[in-house]
């Protein structure tokens, strides 16, 4: 930064579009700060499906322009991030008392039409009398169609760019919310406050304000004007149960409301159901899965598996709001799943960008658009660039993912496969900086359960902003599925410490 005081771009908000349009602009040249009140990924970026997809359900409401987008950025980001975005095939079974085949066959037509596909495998009809998928529905599913998106760890994705970011020059500021944003002589005068209650101010040419659910309360609380809600809050929720089945294709249902839930295999031993969509008028950070909700989505997966699924099996549940725009839409599963940006001011008085939804599909086509605006305000520095550039530990080919893992377990002869496995989705290329010269576990340090050992605590505190026990346990990994309250309260013990060193 040339001015220790003064950033040409600053980011209000860590989940994925503050991220990736701290990443975008700071790669074209601009000097860019990026402030989190919380984790990164703590609001909703952590708390979606997790699926890169054109949303097939999107078609029925028309939303071509997004469907595209987003069919097109499933194999551009699987390619910049293989560690932590794969392909998944997804099986829509055919409902007799639901939409007609043959609009689920045009659908899928339309969407490997428009999908831009090259690795990705087409839509093809099941047999679910015979093929492995129909084993755990019920007898009267008869014909099922599958086809391709992909998953992506959205929680590391977030990170991931932030990390990216910060190698190329980026101020990133975790736990520090911003309070005060002033016009002041052709810029922004900002005032944040750290966890520990520091204030500090910096001034900038130009705010993007990408908060999420927190949007209008940063343009009315934060900048100090006094708009109409832009943003609908639609609230969305998961259950994580105990495995139901043992192949590795996800579902789609159709529910008889009209809208549908997915079921995916989740970290090897679990499946994941969602999700909900209701409108939701508290605190965003309040946000938690209501009974109706789970009693919802037991019933709505218990349509079409065999064996019911109830309460009981479930290990965990997970809840996030979407920040949709407010398009006037009278259902929730209606509004506009598109973002828009709007740009308030000029480059003579200080210009703002606000961001209203989005999706992790889209996060990086959001940042190059967010980046256009910065341009016409403070001019044109580099070119785009992130269609073709790599997230940190994605350093290999989309379809070598497999033969990584045995390089890595080659490598460290002593390291079990699944730790491999999970070492390798979760940091890629970097996995090794994690394990440097460790000849065995106990080269790892203390251990806290699960296959987590303080070597990986370390690389997580000094490269990827982790400080507390769930900034390690729930978003940059889901151990948190596999260890116990005393070894979370050993971990919380270890990072204080760390932190006081
Ligand atoms: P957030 O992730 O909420 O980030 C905003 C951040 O701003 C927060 O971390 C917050 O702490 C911070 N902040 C707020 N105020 C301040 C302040 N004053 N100072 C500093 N920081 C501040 N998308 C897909 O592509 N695929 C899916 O499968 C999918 N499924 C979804 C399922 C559900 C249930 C939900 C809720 C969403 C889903 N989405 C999906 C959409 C996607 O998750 C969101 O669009 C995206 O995460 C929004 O990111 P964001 O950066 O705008 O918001």
């Amino acid at each position: 930064m040339a001015d220790d005081n003064f950033v040409d771009v600053f980011v209000v908000g860590g989940g994925v579009n503050g991220a990736s349009v701290a990443r975008d602009a700071v790669g074209r040249g601009y000097s860019v700060m990026l402030a989190e009140m919380n984790d990164l990924a703590s609001g909703t970026s952590s708390a979606a499906t997790k699926l890169v997809h054109g949303g097939l359900r999107y078609l029925e409401h028309y939303e071509f322009r997004l469907v595209h987008e987003a069919l097109a950025e499933r194999e551009v980001l699987w390619a910049n991030a293989p560690h932590i975005i794969w392909p998944l095939r997804f099986v829509l079974p055919h409902h007799k008392g639901l939409r007609p085949a043959a609009i689920l066959r045009a659908g899928l037509a339309m969407y490997d039409y428009m999908g831009g596909r090259r690795l990705l495998p087409p839509t093809k009809t099941l047999n679910l009398r015979t093929h492995e998928t129909g084993k755990p529905l019920k007898g009267d599913y008869r014909t099922g169609f599958e086809y391709s998106d992909c998953w992506v760890d959205d929680a590391r994705f977030v990170v991931l760019n932030a990390r990216d970011a910060a190698n190329r020059g980026a101020d990133v500021r975790v736990r520090t919310k911003v309070t005060s944003v002033r016009r002041d002589g052709g810029q922004w005068a900002i005032e944040m406050r750290d966890a520990e209650g520091a204030v500090s101010q910096v001034r900038a040419g130009l705010i993007v304000n990408a908060a999420g659910p927190w949007v209008d309360s940063v343009i009315n609380g934060v900048m100090g004007k006094n708009g109409r809600p832009n943003v609908r809050l639609v609230k969305g929720s998961h259950i994580v149960v105990h495995k139901l089945y043992e192949h590795d294709r996800c579902y789609i249902f159709q529910n008889a409301d009209g809208r549908i839930i997915f079921a995916i295999p989740y970290e090897q031993d679990f499946t994941l159901i969602g999700t909900t969509d209701l409108d939701y008028h508290d605190d965003p950070k309040d946000v938690k899965i209501s009974d109706a909700e789970t009693d919802y989505l037991c019933s709505a997966a218990s349509e079409y598996f065999a064996r019911p699924v109830t309460r009981e099996q479930i290990a965990w549940t997970y809840s996030g709001v979407r920040p949709l725009f407010d398009d006037g839409a009278s259902a929730a599963q209606e509004a506009t799943r598109d973002y828009v940006l709007k740009l308030d001011g000029s480059a003579a008085e200080g210009a703002a960008i606000n961001v209203f939804g989005g999706k992790l599909t889209t996060s990086r086509r959001l940042a190059e658009a967010v980046v256009e605006k910065i341009e016409d305000v403070l001019g044109k520095k580099g070119p785009a660039w992130t269609k073709i550039a790599k997230l940190p530990g994605g350093e290999f080919e989309p379809l070598a993912f497999a033969a990584e893992v045995r390089r890595l377990a080659m490598d460290y002869g002593w390291l079990p496969q699944k730790f491999a496995h999970r070492l390798m989705r979760l940091y890629g290329t970097r996995a090794r900086a994690i394990l440097g010269q460790a000849g065995s576990l106990q080269d790892l340090g203390t251990h806290f359960g699960a296959d987590l050992y303080a070597a990986e605590v370390d690389y997580l505190v000094a490269n990827e902003w982790a400080r507390t026990a769930q900034d390690v346990l729930w978003r940059r990994t889901k151990l948190g599925l596999r260890v116990g309250p005393a070894e979370v309260e050993r971990l919380e013990g270890y990072l204080a410490e760390v932190r006081f060193a």
